[in-house]
């Protein structure tokens, strides 16, 4: 057995706490923001790839610390663990700018009381050099050769670097929302031609630099939060609940606690699910949770996105639902799913709803705590852009997921390989079909299992035309929106626009048009609805309906079908395609 160097286990930990272009980022941005600046402007050189720059005009680093700023652990924000229960800066573990060292090239520009030194680091972390230099106020921080010195990762980074160069760039909106006096200035260098990309006033008006980052019409219908209670205050800006202000997906959400942005999954479902009670679609919101330090765990993760808080649910959810009440253009959707909501209170109420489209005879079957479930499914990757869209029904189908491996242990497990072994007893009630694998028998909604079938084989093998407009249209679109198109980083599905950024043509599917709006879900989302809305009928006509006798082979075909599916577990809206029936 050999003991590894001090030098390789430091690279092998620090390859942990800087994973990407957007840790870096994240790193740099928010050191600058905890000296207090009042500007940022941030270089990206060749996406990053060359160099990533951050200037500041914060306090500087003191002499004393030269020595120390890059060595792991050393930090000035915090002295004991006592102290991360009152951490009120961004940063606190003293690991970054020690794990950028092992990563990358490090240089640092400061300007303290003595005066202004251009220091450099070795990949321990080790003061190299100190010269005196001619620089004005604040901190410059240069790195160079990200990932140079980890040849998997940096190959990775070549290739990948236009996609984590987005990301990075969408990351930095979380601050530019929640530090509005900060003026932010944001540029690519690519083949020696500056870009700027983003540049707000620091004027303090969050508004201002919503629309810089999302367009003029993008702050239409948020109003102002203030909220409180006992435990916790809410400022921000949310999307009033009439028709029209919201979105289709949560791509405009950003969260924070006391100024932190975070995941919180928690939070973020309270507040969609308040809101879903007068709007089915999804709010756009900047929302700071103010908690005192006591009530929240914000060394969850080396990366401080996940903060653990101490809230009421109930409470809180309360508190949003009390506020879209009163908030003008509120329309409750029925007054069912909301005197069901007061009944029984629960905070995950929309789900609850989209279950209850479940018919009613299948659901006769349905302890939750037996569900079988997906298990073989992809996991999505989690990127460091806590606002990133995900599909709701993946999100819900993981929770359930993390909910049978840790809470429920009589839970049954099946993957989509056990399709091809389970044993036809027959079919029930002329619309389920009766299995058996082991000592487990599952009920099959034949009409939902070969409706899936259909739907995928559709999807997959979908084409849409595209026609031209006569007059281009005009497309607000924010920087990174742009970069993506400008990259191809996009699947544009029969969209097309000019440099201008107009749409020139629109793609047609037969006798339906899809136009500018489903341009924007695109763009923000990746998706078309429409697509999947247009497969799913034509997979439902198409299907076995319930009422229609099966033989034993078409029953057969139907659950053989469902292994080769790449998402059997639920039909195209959502209705679970099989359900556990009884241990024998
Ligand atoms: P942490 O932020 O967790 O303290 P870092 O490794 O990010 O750890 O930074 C180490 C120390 O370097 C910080 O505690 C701070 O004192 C100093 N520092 C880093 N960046 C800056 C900056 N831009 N301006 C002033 N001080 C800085
Ligand atoms: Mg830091």
């Amino acid at each position: 057995m050999n003991c590894i160097s001090k030098e390789d286990v430091h690279k092998i930990t620090s390859g942990q706490v800087i994973i990407d272009l957007v840790s870096i980022i994240k790193e740099l941005v928010e050191n600058s923001i905890d000296a207090g600046t009042g500007l940022l402007e941030i270089t990206f050189r060749e996406y990053g790839l060359e160099s990533i720059e951050v200037i500041d005009h914060g306090t500087g680093i003191s002499s004393a610390d030269f020595t120390t700023v890059c060595l792991n652990h050393y930090t000035s924000k915090l002295v004991d663990f006592d102290d991360l229960a009152r951490v009120n800066t961004l940063g606190f573990r003293g690991e970054a700018l020690s794990a950028i060292c092992a990563v990358a090239d490090l240089e640092i520009t400061t300007t303290n009381k003595s005066g202004s030194f251009k220091l450099s680091y070795t990949n321990m972390g080790e003061l190299d050099q100190c010269q005196p230099i001619e620089h004005g106020l604040g901190t410059k921080v240069v790195v160079t050769n990200l990932f140079k010195s980890l040849p998997v990762r940096y190959k990775n980074l070549q290739k990948t670097i236009k996609t984590e160069f987005t990301k990075a760039l969408q990351f930095l909106y979380n601050y530019v929302l929640i530090a509005p006096n900060i003026k932010f200035n944001i540029n690519n260098v690519v083949g020696g031609k500056k870009r700027n990309l983003i540049i707000t006033t620091g004027d303090n008006r969050v508004l201002d630099n919503f629309i810089t980052l999302f367009g003029y019409k993008s702050i239409d219908g948020l109003n102002p939060v203030n909220l409180h209670n006992d435990l916790c205050k809410i400022t921000g800006y949310i999307s009033d609940t009439s028709i029209g202000k919201s979105r289709i997906s949560k791509d405009r959400q950003f969260i924070y606690v006391n100024g932190r942005p975070v995941i919180n999954k928690t939070l973020a479902k309270i507040v969609n699910d308040a809101y879903q009670m007068y709007n089915p679609q999804f709010p756009v919101f900047v929302l700071n949770f103010i908690i005192d330090t006591n009530d929240i765990d914000v060394n969850v993760t080396p990366d401080k996105l996940t903060v653990n808080v101490n809230v009421d649910i109930m409470e809180l959810r309360d508190l949003f639902v009390g506020y879209f009440e009163h908030s003008n253009g509120s329309q409750s959707l029925s007054q069912t799913s909301i005197s069901a909501s007061r009944s029984k209170p629960t905070f995950n109420e929309s789900s609850l709803r989209k279950s209850s489209l479940n018919k009613p005879s299948f659901s006769k079957f349905h302890p939750v705590h037996n569900l079988v479930q997906l298990l073989d499914s992809d996991i999505p990757f989690l990127s460091y852009n806590p606002h990133k869209e995900e599909n709701d029904t993946r999100d819900e189908n993981i929770d359930k997921m993390q909910n049978l491996y840790t809470k429920d242990l009589n839970a049954i497990l099946v993957t989509k390989l056990n399709f091809n072994d389970m044993k036809i007893i027959g079919q029930f009630n002329l619309g389920f079909i009766i299995t058996k694998l082991n000592d487990d028998l599952f009920i099959i909604d034949q009409h939902a299992s070969d409706e899936k079938a259909n739907y995928e084989q559709l999807m997959n093998s979908f084409k849409l035309e595209n026609q031209r407009l006569m007059t281009p249209i005009n497309i607000n679109l924010n920087v990174s929106e742009r970069f993506q198109l400008d990259n191809h980083l996009i699947d544009l599905k029969g969209f097309k626009l000019n440099k201008n950024y107009q749409l020139t043509h629109l793609p047609v599917y037969k006798d339906q048009e899809f136009d500018e709006t489903d341009f924007l879900e695109l763009i923000s989302t990746g998706k078309l609805t429409k697509i999947h809305k247009i497969c799913a009928m034509k997979a439902c006509r198409k299907s076995i309906m319930i009422g229609q006798h099966l033989n034993r082979s078409t029953m057969r075909k139907v659950i053989k079908g469902l292994s080769r599916l790449d998402k059997p577990w639920n039909c195209p809206h959502g209705r679970p395609t099989l359900r556990h029936l009884s241990k024998i």
